[in-house]
């Protein structure tokens, strides 16, 4: 199941994460910034589902994704959300007979969003309790696990080791929570996890908890100073990746559960992690 290997890096990271708004958005260039609150003031103007309707009547799916963690979404070459989610909601979207336009937003405003700003959001998301509790989610499609970067030469190698330090996170995601909880920890909570990377290279942070994904792609822009560690060496558990949908929308829920479960069985889903995740 884990084949988490490192993979070949395009330029990807040095790519900045700029607006990658929908392509119906006209919102200009800015910094990452200000583009959610002008991803925000374009997606008013846009339909979204009703409390009452399902999504699944409307033509076109709104997404939100948080274009910062590759390789499952990061900015593209035109600077619109690429990487495996964004081929999966497009191939479910297809399914479906949906267009999608998808949108770069903070990962802590998606789940909030789902239900008014977007009809769907795909980011990596790991299925929680707490999130159970906001919205619904398709059965889940990826394994993953936390992996704890750390400097070359860094003591820290188990559960003790993170009691006291500084840990470096992205806001509201499950290495924030993970982090939070460690006894005696001081975590600084970065809107988007490569400023975290960032800091733990400036010494500012001892040690910086993500998804194992993201955070071999930023250990491999700098090999010579990064490691990323094994979640399982510190007692992490496995996580789970899945779509969320507005709570309730069950025609919607099964319609992309039957989406995904087609694109398992006629090789797409493993055509998609080939070419984004494991480099074939
Ligand atoms: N899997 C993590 C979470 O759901 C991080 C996701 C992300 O940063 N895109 O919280």
């Amino acid at each position: 199941m884990k084949k988490l290997l490192a993979l070949v890096l395009t330029g990807v990271l040095g790519v900045s994460v700029l607006t990658a708004c929908g392509s119906s958005s006209s919102a200009p260039s800015a910094a990452a910034e200000t583009a959610s609150t002008e991803v925000a003031a374009a997606s008013t103007e846009t339909e979204t589902a009703s409390a009452s309707g399902s999504a699944l009547d409307k033509d076109t799916l709104i997404i939100g994704t948080n274009a910062a963690f590759p390789p499952f979404e990061y900015a593209g070459d035109d600077g619109t959300p690429a990487g495996f989610d964004v081929d999966l909601i497009n191939a479910i979207g297809e399914k479906l007979g949906k267009k999608v336009e998808v949108k770069d937003m903070e990962f802590d405003s998606l789940v909030a969003s789902i239900g008014n700003k977007i009809d769907i959001a795909i980011a990596g998301m790991t299925v929680t309790e707490e999130r159970q509790k906001m919205v619904d989610f398709s059965d889940p499609y990826y394994e993953a696990v936390q992996n704890v970067i750390v400097v070359n030469g860094s003591e820290i190698a188990s559960a003790d080791d993170l009691k006291n330090k500084k840990i470096g996170v992205q806001l509201g995601t499950t290495g924030d929570f993970i982090a939070s909880d460690i006894e005696g920890s001081e975590v600084s909570q970065y809107n988007k996890a490569v400023d975290a990377v960032n800091d733990l290279l400036n010494g500012r942070v001892d040690c910086v908890i993500i998804d194992a994904n993201p955070a071999q792609e930023f250990v491999s822009q700098h090999a010579e100073e990064l490691t990323a560690l094994e979640g399982t060496q510190f007692g992490f558990e496995t996580e789970n990746y899945a779509i969320a949908m507005p709570k309730g929308d069950a025609a919607l829920v099964e319609a992309v559960n039957q989406a995904l479960k087609e694109l398992k069985e006629d090789g797409t889903f493993d055509k998609l992690v080939a070419e984004n995740i494991t480099g074939e």
